[in-house]
């Protein structure tokens, strides 16, 4: 069965391109222009992963992306913004989305984002199929334990709720406790490939981490910043 792509935009010559170059990644891609329509499909049917525009009529794209991430915490989201727009793209990310894109892209940039994105997708799909069969494979640095077949993450025996984006950065910072990565580093790893002008996508989601598993999110011990380097997961800072 193919993955299917929902593609939020308004602008309909645009969300027909998107749709022929996913067609060339042998995807199906439906189109929808209207906000509070956009929303309904999202939450009643099943996509791959869900593309949205900020600026819609109806539901705005950043409302949308706010309600789909509480119902769907694994939903794959990522927004479509204008490239003279920081705010959308940082309020974007901070309210869920997995990537962003800006308009106007390339083709080989959206395709190489929305590969990623299903890959991510799939490698979970795959995890929860598996995780009955076999010994879980699970990190524990102090308190945190990090299980990486059940998609599973518990500070202090309590589980905290990840997007699957947000996993996938825990488990690897897990990996390599107190190695120092760049957000460079951070992209090609967890997300997949590294544009430059991207890294935001990392501050941002290390910023909803930090809200997630930080007793102090504005004075972080486990995901530390080292600055003018990257970022590193303390594992001393685990064992308090
Ligand atoms: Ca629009």
């Amino acid at each position: 069965m193919k993955d299917k792509v929902l593609i939020v935009e308004d602008e309909l010559d645009i969300a027909e391109l998107i749709k022929v170059h996913l067609s060339e990644l042998d995807l199906e891609a439906e189109i929808c222009g209207h906000g509070d329509l956009a929303l309904k499909m999202a939450l009643n049917q099943d996509f791959q992963l869900v593309i949205l525009d900020v600026m819609l009529p109806g539901t705005n794209g950043l409302d949308i992306c706010r309600e789909l991430r509480s119902a769907k915490p694994l939903q794959a989201i990522m927004m479509l913004t204008s490239r003279t727009s920081e705010t959308d793209r940082v309020l974007g990310l901070e309210l869920g989305a997995d990537d962003y894109l800006s308009k106007p892209f390339s083709v080989r940039e959206l395709q190489a984002r929305v590969r990623s994105q299903l890959r991510r997708v799939h490698s979970l799909a795959q995890s929860r199929s598996q995780e009955q069969n076999q010994e879980s494979a699970v990190t524990c640095i102090g308190d945190l334990m990090v299980d990486h077949r059940c998609h599973l993450v518990t500070y202090q025996n309590e589980a905290i709720e990840l997007t699957s984006t947000e996993f996938d950065l825990l488990s690897f910072l897990g990996k390599h406790p107190d190695q120092v990565f760049s957000r460079a580093q951070l992209l090609d790893s967890v997300w997949g490939y590294h544009h430059s002008g991207y890294e935001h996508t990392v501050n941002s989601h290390i910023n909803r981490l930090r809200t997630k598993i930080e007793k102090e999110s504005s004075h972080p011990e486990m995901i530390v910043t080292v600055w003018g380097v990257g970022y590193k997961l303390e594992q001393s800072a685990l064992h308090l």
